[in-house]
């Protein structure tokens, strides 16, 4: 009787197969090598700067890091950067965006939402090296596809996006965006939500609590707030708040709430509130400050400032600085309570900062007139206005705000992370507005175009010179 066993080919197939998985795992023939060497390193994590580092990239993740003399003989496909004179940290994060809601200065979900718009604007953001996004509760089912495909490729060419999905808003309250079905009456039909989006792949559950000034009735109700809270931890997600007053941020904190997406701005958070938070383990993901200050000018003062104007449409900075839409943002009632708002929100930061909550980097841009990419730069400009050093300031929008995700495998230049990496002429300690000296942007170990490269809705030339 004959015996059934596999053919000697199939042997030498299995063979091969194991030789070639072995040498891909160990960084062999096809393995993409690139050195840079010579850098000042900021890692993210807090460490302050060091000298003459060098770092060793392999398909997209970073092997190796550490002083440049000792630095491993790269291998042979290796391409190398001398960045003598730079400095190097990780990409930043905003842990605070809407994607898709614009086209300009015009806001409109229904109209604008598609995937072509939110890729164009975390190309924008990586172009300011801003290499990943939390999008904060306003995003349709279409972006489920976008992160999907980013996951399975890993090697993006756009900042990498994370996704509250639609976040929950009390029927007839503040929040959300019209035309995105996201509302709740009672806590079972948040519970209902909250399990339905989850299941979509959102990672982590948003809800809003304000009423815009008092001009609208209601607040969500707390067992509306405690309902979504359960729902997301039961599908083991942090939940994140927009809040805007002191005592929604302490009943929140007390139910269990993760994280703060604002600041706390009718008043200053004190120390019974800071304490809590400590307590409780609630963070300070995002502080919006730019957000808030943005509301205090009729016209930005930074709309011909080049590392601006490279990213938006003449079209749209002629809108900025026309008269009627400085006429009717001046009118606005609620145009003259921003300063103080701005002045609260800076004073809770330092507060919070200094007592040790854990914060990161965050500016809610996005919606109308507040701008992806720039606006995180100014959002770490005003942190340190407000108290923290600029290292602080870079720690928050790298290290900590990657922490916030489990899943971030990014904002720390470390061994195995996504070489998602900015590299800055100036040294961003010595003055945070260096962090706007972009001399190159990586993502996964590649080259993207900067903001320096960029020249929206013209043609290539017509912003001036790009930097190499
Ligand atoms: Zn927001």
């Amino acid at each position: 009787m004959r015996r059934i066993r596999p053919s000697r080919r199939v042997y030498t197939a299995i063979r091969l197969g194991a030789a070639i998985s072995t040498m891909c795992l160990s960084g062999g023939a096809f393995a993409e090598t690139v050195v840079l060497d010579h850098f000042t390193l900021i890692d993210g994590t807090g460490r302050a700067p060091v000298a003459d580092q060098a770092l060793v990239m392999t398909d997209g993740r970073i092997t190796w890091v550490g002083p440049s003399g000792r630095r491993p003989a790269a291998a042979k496909s290796a391409t190398s950067e001398d960045l003598r004179g730079k400095y190097l940290m990780p990409g930043i994060i905003d842990s605070h965006v809407h994607l898709g809601l614009v086209n300009g200065v015009d806001q409109n979900f229904t109209k604008y939402y598609d995937r072509a718009n939110i890729e164009a604007q975390l190309r924008l953001y990586a172009a300011y090296g801003v290499t990943s996004v939390y999008t904060l509760g306003t995003d349709g089912d279409t972006i489920h596809d976008v992160i999907a495909d980013q996951r399975r490729i890993g090697r993006v060419e756009m900042a990498r996006a994370y996704t509250a999905g639609r976040g929950v808003v009390f029927k007839g309250s503040y929040g959300g965006v019209p035309g995105l079905d996201q509302s709740v009456a009672t806590p079972a039909e948040a519970t209902a939500m909250v399990e339905r989006e989850t299941a979509k792949g959102d990672d982590f559950v948003k809800l809003w609590m304000d009423d815009e000034f008092g001009t609208i009735a209601e607040r969500m109700p707390y067992p509306v707030s405690t309902a979504v809270i359960a729902a997301a931890h039961k599908a083991d997600k942090k939940a994140a708040a927009h809040i805007f007053y002191y005592d929604n941020a302490a009943e929140l904190t007390r139910e269990g709430v993760d994280v703060f997406m604002h600041q706390v701005r009718d008043r200053v958070a004190d120390a019974p509130l800071i304490a809590a938070m400590k307590a409780r383990g609630t963070w300070q993901l995002a502080s919006t400050l730019s957000r808030e200050a943005s509301f205090t000018y009729t016209l930005l003062p930074f709309v011909d400032d080049p590392f601006f104007s490279r990213g938006v449409a003449p079209s749209t900075v002629a809108t900025l600085k026309s008269d009627e839409r400085q006429q009717r943002l001046a009118a606005s009632p609620t145009f003259p309570k921003y300063p103080k708002v701005l002045t609260n929100a800076m004073a809770s930061f330092a507060a919070e900062a200094k007592a040790g909550v854990k914060y990161g980097m965050g500016t809610d841009s996005g919606p109308t007139a507040r701008f992806p990419g720039y606006f995180a730069h100014w959002e770490m400009e005003l942190m340190v206005k407000a108290g923290v050093t600029p290292l602080q300031a870079i720690t928050a929008a790298t290290g900590t705000n990657a922490s916030f995700l489990g899943s971030n495998e990014a904002g720390t230049v470390q061994k195995g992370k996504w070489a998602d990496l900015l590299v800055l002429d100036r040294d961003p300690v010595a003055d945070i507005r260096n962090t706007r000296a972009i001399s190159s942007v990586y993502i996964a170990g590649r080259k993207v175009p900067t903001i320096w490269q960029t020249c929206v809705g013209r043609a290539a030339d017509a912003c001036g010179a790009a930097k190499p």
